[in-house]
């Protein structure tokens, strides 16, 4: 038997969380039966936990977006017994059951070998988080933004991708402009690289105007809603907006103004259906030029039953870097 982190429908609108033991044949079929030695807590694990139909439909069900581990078996070629290697996003921890339990089994199609220059700890640190943090400054390098051009914003900076993303940026040079509701961890924003630190309502914009100054060259944007179309229209001519998330409204109101008159550009981010030749390419970065050398300073390490209380503070927005789930802590 092996622990999993167990969440189960009590009635239309509750759902709890145990602690289970499991067997392998209670996982769903696939080609490669993976140990998971770390897994991670993603915004997204907070929501299936909490029942969310945007993300699990079927339960009793294991959250968890992320897993790295060691094949145990495998059906495809592509891998062999003992390999290490990470899985993120597809299905897993959606309705496939995921990353917060000691196995899971899965089409060799989602599987990625780890890098070289990178541990199993050090790919959960990153997890889907760091990998979307990578995937908004890989879209931001396509669309030239370059140190040169000018300041580049990120929100939500004390999470988990706002944390990565602020770290890698640095790393590359850029002027980081960090937007936190967290007044108490400006220091911790000043550590990761940030060159200077901004309230969220700073770029909560309500005065109807559809173009305000231009202000950034490029935004790594997990807030969304209203924070989103204000940084819009804050972006300088030929910037560049990637919007990633959510954790402050779903909707979208802003006019084409920014688009037309500023050639703004706005990349939508999606880590989950990324292609296998873009995971690869991005977590090698991850793996050496853009791996932060500071990353422990971001984590917090929890196991299965204190990841419990983790759940929900990433809903409330409380959680400060990234909380990594070791399988093998008493
Ligand atoms: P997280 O660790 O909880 O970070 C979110 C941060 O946003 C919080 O720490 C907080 O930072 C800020 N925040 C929270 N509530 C807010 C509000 N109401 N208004 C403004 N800011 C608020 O979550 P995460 O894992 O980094 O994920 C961030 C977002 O990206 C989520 O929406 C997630 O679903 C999305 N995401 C998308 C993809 C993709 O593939 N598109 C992949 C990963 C994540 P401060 O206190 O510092 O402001």
């Amino acid at each position: 038997t092996f622990k999993a982190f167990l969440v189960s429908q009590i009635d239309n609108k509750n759902y709890q969380t145990n602690i289970v033991e499991k067997v392998v044949d209670d996982l769903p079929q696939g080609d490669v039966l993976i140990r998971v030695e770390y897994s991670s807590l993603n915004y997204k694990d907070a929501l299936s936990a909490k029942g969310n139909p945007g993300v699990t439909k079927k339960f009793p069900h294991v959250p968890g977006i992320d897993a790295a581990g060691r094949v145990v078996i495998s059906k495809s070629a592509q891998f062999q017994a003992n390999d290490s290697v990470i899985v993120t996003g597809f299905d897993l921890g959606m309705d496939t059951w995921g990353g917060f339990a000691e196995y899971i089994r899965v089409p060799a199609e989602w599987v990625v070998s780890l890098p070289d220059g990178m541990s199993l700890r050090e790919s959960m640190i990153f997890g889907t988080a760091g990998f979307t943090a990578a995937l908004c400054i890989d879209a931001l390098q396509q669309n030239n933004i370059t140190p040169d051009r000018g300041e580049v914003l990120v929100t939500g900076a004390t999470g988990g991708v706002g944390s990565i993303a602020i770290s890698i940026l640095a790393k590359l040079g850029y002027a980081v402009v960090a937007v936190t509701g967290k007044e108490s961890q400006y220091d911790y924003l000043k550590f990761l690289g940030a060159s200077s630190i901004i309230s969220r309502e700073e770029v909560n914009d309500n005065s109807g105007k559809p173009l305000l100054k231009e202000r950034w060259a490029g935004v790594v944007d997990t807030v969304g809603g209203n924070t989103l179309a204000t940084l819009i229209e804050t972006t300088k001519h030929s910037g560049c907006v990637t919007a990633c998330g959510l954790v402050g409204g779903a909707e979208l109101i802003t006019t084409v103004y920014p688009f037309i008159l500023r050639g703004v550009r706005l990349i939508g981010i999606d880590s989950v259906q990324c292609p296998i030749a873009t995971r690869s390419t991005l977590w090698k970065k991850l793996a050496s030029d853009w791996k932060p050398s500071h990353l422990e300073r971001v984590v917090t390490t929890v196991n299965l039953e204190e990841l419990r209380e983790k759940v929900n503070a990433i809903l409330q927005g409380k959680i400060v870097g990234r909380v990594l789930v070791d399988l093998s802590r008493k």
